[in-house]
């Protein structure tokens, strides 16, 4: 089981992935009975959670009935502590919008939510960040997450977010960081897959931010506001949410909220 985990989470993209496992993981979550964790997307609980990790397997990582993963509960649990996504009417553009939150952003009757992507199916409207086919001052928030790491013209699509953003409008650009590199790593020359897992991590990636990522966003327009949620939790709850402990988190474990 756990090699057709690693096969299927190396070679099939994320996006594609998610639509095949929701049914069986359904199945799956009936082994998981108990109350020791907590999904805050979902709000189901579960003895354990499933594991995941394309070389480390992290052990109490997806949800088995939403999918979620430590980030996506992060990021739900800063929305809903931090923001006023809940309650405020706002026009909401999320690309390469999570399997686990797609459902229950469009149910929420406060927002005009669109979602954005190059080739899932999950998407509203097919795009490319690099040139968004939305006027400039048109959303209230951006949300982007784990996506510019694919994109060779990363700066270019930062650009977009902040033109179609109002002012006075915000985003979260969350990214994977390797925080050992000071400078982000890239070479355009390399494109052979598996050159790029080797360089970059991932067979589809173009790069390997460093800590350097806030200098980009911040080239781009935006006032860039890192947020620290594990260390405003308690361990209680992040144990209970199953996050990345704050013993081991780095800064790609950090939420990068942006302003216009
Ligand atoms: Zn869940």
């Amino acid at each position: 089981m756990k090699t057709i985990i690693s096969i299927l989470t190396r070679f099939v993209p994320r996006r594609y992935l998610q639509r095949i496992s929701h049914f069986i993981l359904r199945i799956v979550a009936i082994f998981y009975i108990g109350n020791k964790k907590e999904c805050p997307v979902c709000h189901h609980k579960f003895r354990k959670l499933l594991p995941y990790g394309r070389i480390v397997k992290r052990k109490n990582a997806i949800c088995p009935s939403c999918l979620s993963l430590e980030r996506h509960r992060l990021i739900w649990l800063f929305l809903e502590r931090d923001t006023d996504f809940f309650s405020a009417e706002l026009k909401v553009l999320h690309i390469a919008p999570e399997y686990c939150f797609i459902k229950r952003f469009k149910k929420l009757p406060n927002l005009d939510y669109t979602t954005g992507d190059l080739e899932s199916p999950l998407a509203d409207v097919k795009m490319d960040i690099r040139e968004i086919p939305f006027g400039e001052n048109t959303f209230d928030v951006v949300i982007c997450n784990h996506t510019l790491e694919h994109v060779i013209e990363d700066l270019q699509s930062m650009q977009e977010f902040h033109r179609v953003l109002k002012p006075g409008g915000w985003g979260i650009l969350n990214s994977p960081i390797n925080e050992k590199r000071d400078v982000t790593y890239e070479d355009t020359s390399i494109t052979d897959p598996a050159e790029r897992e080797k360089h970059f991590g991932q067979r589809d990636h173009v790069r390997e931010y460093g800590l350097d990522y806030t200098d980009r966003l911040t080239q781009a327009g935006f006032k860039v506001n890192t947020r620290d949620v594990i260390a405003e939790l308690s361990d209680e709850e992040t144990d209970r949410f199953a996050l990345i402990h704050y013993d081991t988190q780095t800064a790609e474990d950090l939420i990068y909220f942006v302003n216009k």
